[in-house]
C-alpha cells in the first residue's frame, strides 16, 4: 500500500523515458430523468429519494432508454470527431458492489454509440495537441457510499457505510482516449488541458452541468513509461477519480516520477489502480488490475439495439454550437488582439466576460483594459475569482462612458468602481452622490489655479519664459485643491489664458 519512497526528478526521468497517457472521462448528463427510469436526475436531493424498483433492480423490472441520453450521448460524440454507431447495444457489466443494487452496471461495451474521434487541444502557449479518442460509451453512474467514522472518509478504518441510491442510474457517457504518445514534459500541461477541453465541450453542448467539484466530470489518469525510442508500451497505471484539472496534472506529474523510480530500482510497474491524495500530492496502491478483468460482459438481453438514422444524427449535427477552440479562434481575429494578449485572456477566463462587455458596446481595447487590468488586479489584491467580484459588463460599459464623456477621468473612474461593488448604486449614481465629476467648470479650477499660482511665483516665471511644460507644477496642487477631480488639460488651458499665452 505505500507509495514509492524515492521518487526520480521529473526532469531526469524524461530524459530516459517517453511518458504515455490514457484518460477515461465520466460525464454525467443533465437529463431530467435517469439512463432507464423516470426517477429524477437531481443533485442534492434528501437521500434515497429518487429512487425507482429499476434503479434498484429489483425484480420483474424493465428498463427503458431514455432518448434524450442518447442524443446527448450522439452530440458529444460529434463534438469529439466521432463516427455514430449505426446500431449500438447496452451490455451488462457483472460485478458485486453495495452502490450498485442490480449487481451489474449497464454499460456499452464492444457496440459503443460513438468511436474513432480526436480533439485538438491547445495549450497554454498556443501549441496544439491532438488527442485521439478511441470511443465515448453509454453507461449509468453507482450510487453513492459514505464512509463514517473513520480519519479519512474511505472504507478502511471506517465504523459503517450509508448509501445513496439517488445517483444509481444517473446517464453517463464515458470518453476513452487512445494511447496518447508524444507530450514528452508537456505531458501534465497536456492531462490538464485535455481534462479541461471535455468539460468546456460538454458544458458548452449543454448536456452536462460539467462540475468537477459535484463530480459531472470525473477522470481516472493512465500512465505508462517506455524507454526513448522502444516501440512498446511500458505498464500502466490508473489514478481513479482525479477531480479537479489541477489533480489530473499533479497525478500525471506524480505517476511519471513513480514509475521512473520503480523502473530505475529494477522492479516492474505493477498495473494496477492508485488513489489520488490531494494533500500530499502523491498516490497509492489501489487494486491490481487486468485487462482481462472478467466482468462477463454479455448484451443486456432487457433492451433493445439502440438504432440512429442518418437523419436523426444531421439533425443533431445542426444543434452542434460552435465548438469552443473555432470560437476562440474567430473572437481574437475580431477583437485584433495579438496572440499573447488573447492567450492571457483565456488563461483568464475572462473570454465571455470580456464578450459580453464588447456586444454591451465597448470596444474590445477598453474591454481588454477594464477585466485583465483593473478587475484582475482587484481581485488579486482581494484574492477571489474576478468572476466572482461582482463587476458586469453594463458597468464596465457605464464607467468608460463616463470617462468618454469627461464627466469622470480613469481615476476616479476606479473610486467609482470600489463603491459600485460596496453595492452603492450603479456608477452614474455614486459619481452624483458622492460628487465625483470632474471638475472643469472655470470658475471652481479658477480659485484653486490662482491660489497655486500666487504660491509658486517662480514656476509662472518659468513658464512666463517659455517653458511651457512647467505648468505640469501647478497640476498636483490644483488636483489636491478638487480631491483629484480637476480635468489636467482644461487646467492647462487656463494657466495660459490667465497668462494671455
Ligand atoms: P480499463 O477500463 O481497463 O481501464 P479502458 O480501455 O477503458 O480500460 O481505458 C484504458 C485507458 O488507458 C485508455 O485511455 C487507453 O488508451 C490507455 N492505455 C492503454 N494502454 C496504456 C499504456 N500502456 N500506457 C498508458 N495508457 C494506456
Ligand atoms: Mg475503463
Amino acid at each position: 500500500m505505500s507509495t514509492t519512497e524515492e521518487l526520480v526528478d521529473f526532469d531526469v526521468a524524461l530524459e530516459k523515458y517517453d511518458p504515455v497517457l490514457g484518460f477515461e472521462v465520466h460525464v454525467e448528463l443533465n437529463t431530467k430523468t435517469k439512463m432507464f427510469s423516470d426517477a429524477p436526475n437531481a443533485f442534492g436531493d434528501v437521500p434515497n429519494t429518487n429512487v425507482t424498483p429499476v434503479d434498484l433492480g429489483l425484480p420483474g423490472v424493465l428498463p427503458v432508454v431514455n432518448k434524450t441520453a442518447v442524443e446527448y450521448s450522439i452530440l458529444i460524440g460529434l463534438a469529439l470527431n466521432c463516427k455514430i454507431a449505426e446500431s449500438c447495444r447496452f451490455a451488462r457489466k457483472n460485478y458485486f458492489y453495495p452502490d450498485t443494487p442490480k449487481n451489474f452496471q449497464t454499460s456499452q461495451y464492444d457496440e459503443p454509440i460513438a468511436y474513432d474521434g480526436y480533439i485538438d487541444i491547445e495549450l497554454e502557449d498556443g501549441e496544439v495537441f491532438r488527442v485521439e479518442i478511441e470511443r465515448a460509451h453509454m453507461e449509468e453512474d453507482a450510487g453513492k457510499l459514505t464512509h463514517m467514522g473513520g480519519s479519512t472518509g474511505r472504507i478502511q478504518g471506517a465504523e459503517f457505510s450509508l448509501v445513496d441510491y439517488n445517483r444509481a442510474g444517473v446517464p453517463l457517457v464515458e470518453i476513452v482516449t487512445k494511447p496518447i504518445v508524444g507530450a514528452g514534459k508537456r505531458a501534465p500541461e497536456l492531462a490538464r488541458a485535455y481534462v479541461g477541453a471535455i468539460r468546456e465541450i460538454v458544458k458548452n453542448l449543454n448536456v452536462s452541468d460539467a462540475k468537477m467539484e459535484r463530480g459531472n466530470v470525473r477522470c481516472d489518469a493512465n500512465v505508462s513509461l517506455m524507454l526513448k525510442g522502444a516501440d512498446k508500451f511500458g505498464t500502466r497505471s490508473e489514478t481513479k477519480n482525479v477531480n479537479s484539472l489541477r489533480a489530473v496534472e499533479h497525478a500525471v506529474h506524480f505517476e511519471i516520477e513513480r514509475h521512473a523510480a520503480v523502473l530505475e530500482s529494477g522492479q516492474k510497474v505493477v498495473q494496477e489502480t492508485r488513489h489520488w491524495h490531494e494533500d500530499t500530492r502523491t498516490t497509492t496502491s489501489g487494486r491490481p488490475k487486468s485487462d482481462a478483468d472478467d466482468y462477463r460482459y454479455f448484451p443486456e438481453p432487457d433492451l433493445v439495439p439502440v438504432v440512429t438514422t442518418p437523419e436523426w444524427i444531421e439533425e443533431l449535427r445542426a444543434r452542434l454550437p460552435e465548438p469552443p477552440a473555432e470560437r476562440r479562434k474567430r473572437l481574437k481575429a475580431e477583437w485584433g488582439y495579438s496572440d499573447a494578449e488573447f492567450r492571457d485572456v483565456v488563461n483568464a477566463g475572462m473570454t465571455d466576460l470580456i464578450s459580453d462587455t464588447i456586444a454591451a458596446g465597448a470596444t474590445p481595447a477598453v474591454a481588454r483594459k477594464w477585466w485583465m487590468g483593473v478587475v484582475s488586479g482587484l481581485a488579486k489584491t482581494q484574492d477571489v475569482d474576478a468572476a466572482d467580484l461582482g463587476v458586469t459588463p453594463a458597468t464596465i460599459v457605464e464607467l468608460q462612458g463616463l470617462i468618454d464623456s469627461k464627466k469622470i477621468n480613469d481615476k476616479i473612474a476606479r473610486q467609482v468602481l470600489d463603491f459600485v461593488l460596496a453595492g452603492e448604486g450603479t456608477p452614474a449614481a455614486v459619481v452624483e452622490k458622492r460628487n465625483l465629476a470632474v471638475v472643469n467648470d472655470d470658475s471652481a479650477l479658477g480659485a484653486a489655479i490662482d491660489e497655486a499660482m500666487a504660491q509658486m511665483p517662480d514656476v509662472v516665471a518659468k513658464i512666463q519664459s517659455g517653458k511651457v511644460q512647467a505648468i505640469g507644477a501647478l497640476i498636483g496642487p490644483v488636483m489636491k485643491a478638487t480631491r483629484g477631480q480637476a480635468d489636467a488639460a482644461r487646467v492647462r488651458e487656463i494657466v495660459l489664458e490667465k497668462l494671455g499665452m
